[in-house]
């Protein structure tokens, strides 16, 4: 059990969008704050100056806010901390695991040519660490540029990693690696450890694409005399060709998610489950279900694919999970963005929009798609649909059309099950199947073929609306009949 209450960050770097991997990592760690009762912190890795603009993180920060992973404490920026780091690395310096090196750029290039052509592993070869103090202090006075660098012990290193158990490598294989570069700068590992341990982070969960570098960390820690936090490497999330996601190879920024009408919910769920299993078979999960179930014991360390069709198929789920109160205030900036209606309008007929999204949500897989499929409800502009046009739109459907309007108007109370009844009495009068005035009435009064159910849809449009669009289709076959 663990008895210090857990701390866990996300760490990225600013790249200027939310890369699914780095999304899933910080899904993990704060599933894991809120399920333990502990504290998820944010910190940004802008050592390098020119990454650290606002228009880089934003859209990170905003995409963490969007799946609802809500951090605890003030955000934490690298580029602000460089002091400490530096402070770090001169402590170092006083262990017998930190030494001055003098090489030049020209000299470390030449020693890796020379390694390579001996075919050896291109490492530093330690040139510095033989230097005498005396010869150090001399070409430091004479203001000779060096580097500080951190000797790695002799030996095997093993750390116990929470989701691939022991881990062990070489310490023969791991370089004196460079902690301050030569105008004082921390490198990137030295950074990582300084603040984690000044954060307090006690687990930290990450993609396996960083165990070289939490071996270097671990040499870290024991330099600097700190305890370790535990480590969790999660597998990484592929493509379905395979290969690693990337933008490069045109995946996705979260953010492009939620624009094309994923739900944060959905999104969360599919996450989560990329690398982590309930060990039940249940698939959707509220975002409350995950903060109960979701222990780092049920991670694995198998690759995992990200399949969009999957996430979309976790949308539909969620879609229909979601009163339908809520689900239109989210489904109402699409149609206001795409100038179907303005915001004004739906809050003014909010029950309306109420019912259009009611309708609708058993037949959309993206918040995006009720505006396709609904458009009718606001706008109609007599447009067919031109395959059912053909099919449903024969010349014996104008009167049929017109009669059904006639009826539709003489009933004392429009509700859906009279105009059902109303349609069915026709078409047995007529010796007719239902399907035979389904069809052309709902293309009437939508232009779609497809939708929600008919005498739901009809009574959302209200009588006068029917009444009207199924006259004007019958004016538009009896026209194109001409
Ligand atoms: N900045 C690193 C990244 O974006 C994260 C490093 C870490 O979690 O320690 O991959």
């Amino acid at each position: 059990m663990t008895t210090t209450p857990v701390r866990v960050r996300i760490a990225p770097s600013p790249t200027g969008y939310l890369h699914v991997g780095t999304a899933r990592t910080a899904v993990f760690n704060w599933l894991f704050a809120r399920h333990s009762g502990g504290k998820f912190l944010v910190r940004i890795e802008d050592t390098d100056a020119e990454r650290s603009k606002p228009e880089l993180i934003e859209p990170i920060l905003s995409a963490l806010t969007w799946l609802g992973l809500d951090w605890d404490e003030e955000i934490l920026y690298q580029s602000r901390r460089m002091h400490l780091y530096a402070e770090s690395a001169k402590k170092i310096l006083d262990t017998p695991y930190g030494y001055r090196c003098f090489c030049s750029t020209q000299q470390l290039d030449e020693d890796r040519k020379l390694a390579q052509a001996e075919k050896r592993a291109p490492k530093y070869n330690r040139r510095c660490l033989a230097l005498s103090p005396d010869e150090v202090k001399r070409r430091v006075d004479a203001g000779e540029k060096f580097v500080i660098r951190l000797r790695v012990p002799d030996g095997d290193i093993t750390f116990d990693d929470m989701v691939a158990g022991a881990i062990t490598v070489k310490s023969a294989d791991i370089e004196d690696l460079v902690l301050a570069r030569a105008d004082g700068s921390a490198t990137y590992n030295l950074a990582v450890v300084v603040d984690d341990h000044t954060m307090g982070v006690t687990h930290i969960m990450r993609g396996n694409d960083h165990i070289t570098n939490t071996f270097k960390q671990v040499y870290l820690y024991r330099a600097l005399g700190w305890d370790l936090p535990k480590f969790g490497h999660v597998a990484l999330i592929l493509r379905p060709d395979k290969k690693k996601v990337s933008k490069r190879l045109g995946d996705k920024d979260v953010n492009q998610y939620e624009i094309e009408g994923i739900l944060p919910e959905a999104m969360l769920n599919y996450l989560c489950l990329l690398g982590w299993s309930s060990k039940t078979d249940q698939e959707i999960f509220l975002r409350e279900e995950l903060v109960k179930l979701f222990t780092t014991e049920n991670l694995n360390a198998s690759n995992a694919v990200f399949d969009e069709e999957k996430l979309i198929s976790f949308n539909k789920s969620h879609i229909m999970r979601k009163p339908d109160g809520e689900l239109a205030d989210l489904v109402a900036p699409y149609f206001v963005s795409a100038g179907i209606v303005s915001q004004e309008e739906l809050t003014k007929s909010r029950d309306y929009f109420v019912r259009v999204v009611s309708a609708l949500k058993e037949r959309v897989r993206r918040l995006s798609d009720f505006v396709r499929l609904g458009v009718y409800f606001y706008q109609f502009n007599g447009t067919y649909d031109a395959e059912a046009e053909k099919k449903q739109f024969t010349p014996d459907k104008a009167e049929l059309l017109r009669l059904l309007a006639d009826r539709y108007e003489q009933l004392p109370v429009f509700t859906k099950e009279a105009a059902e009844r109303c349609l069915n009495a026709l078409a047995e009068e007529r010796g007719l199947s239902k399907g035979a005035l389904i069809h052309p009435a709902r293309l009437a009064a939508s232009g779609m073929s497809v939708g929600p159910g008919l005498y739901d849809m009809l009574d959302i449009l209200t009588l006068p609306v029917v009444v009207s669009r199924l006259r004007s289709a019958a004016d538009y076959i009896d026209g194109r009949r001409v």
